[in-house]
């Protein structure tokens, strides 16, 4: 999910923020939307070795680099159930959360809010998610966990268990926003900005 905002202010955020630096991960380019990763089911994880957790690392690193809260693993290419998400930006390590084959296992509540994905720059829309989720994953070890999101954490768990499911946030736009939103990335295809 990407950053509320993605203007300069958002930069200087970023910068502000030694954890991005102390992030032991390699920056990984984000997948835009029209590959076809993105739209598929990732599979479920069940080998949770050293390899898992390099790759939730680098997921850290491309998240902060992009300045996102919130990354899904088929956005970097990776068709399977990891999502990272941080809604401080990095400011706060304890912060960082790891949801691995994460689901849904309740939901309250309704806030519309305006949202964009990393993988879709440049575009945003407005989404109603639930004000209260509570989610339940396995970190990188394995172990099962459950949280519980307000808000903003709570519309970026949504936003990145849809991704797992191969659902975008446009999806969820009024038919009018998205149907403008394809025709605008169609044209930026055409002249090789996508
Ligand atoms: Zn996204």
């Amino acid at each position: 999910m990407a950053n509320k905002s993605t203007s300069s202010k958002g930069s200087t955020v970023t910068a502000e923020t030694p954890a991005v630096a102390a992030t032991k991960g390699k920056i990984c380019p984000i997948v835009k939307y029209g590959d076809p990763v993105l739209e598929k089911p990732a599979a479920t994880i069940t080998e949770f070795d050293t390899e898992l957790g390099q790759l939730v690392e680098d997921m850290f690193a491309s998240m902060y680099a992009a300045n996102g809260v919130g990354l899904a693993a088929p956005q970097i290419g990776k068709s399977i159930r990891l999502a990272v998400v941080d809604v401080t930006l990095g400011k706060n390590p304890e912060a960082k959360i790891v949801l691995v084959n994460p689901e849904i296992i309740h939901a309250e509540g309704e806030v519309r809010e305006e949202e964009g994905c990393l993988s879709v720059p440049g575009f945003r829309g407005y989404v109603v998610r639930p004000q209260f989720v509570t989610v339940r994953a396995q970190n990188a070890k394995g172990e099962t966990f459950e949280i519980r999101g307000e808000n903003l954490l709570a519309r970026a768990f949504c936003h990145e268990i849809d991704h797992l499911h191969g659902i975008l946030f446009l999806t969820h736009l009024s038919m009018l926003k998205r149907d403008l939103i394809k025709r605008k990335i169609k044209k930026l295809r055409k002249e090789g900005e996508w």
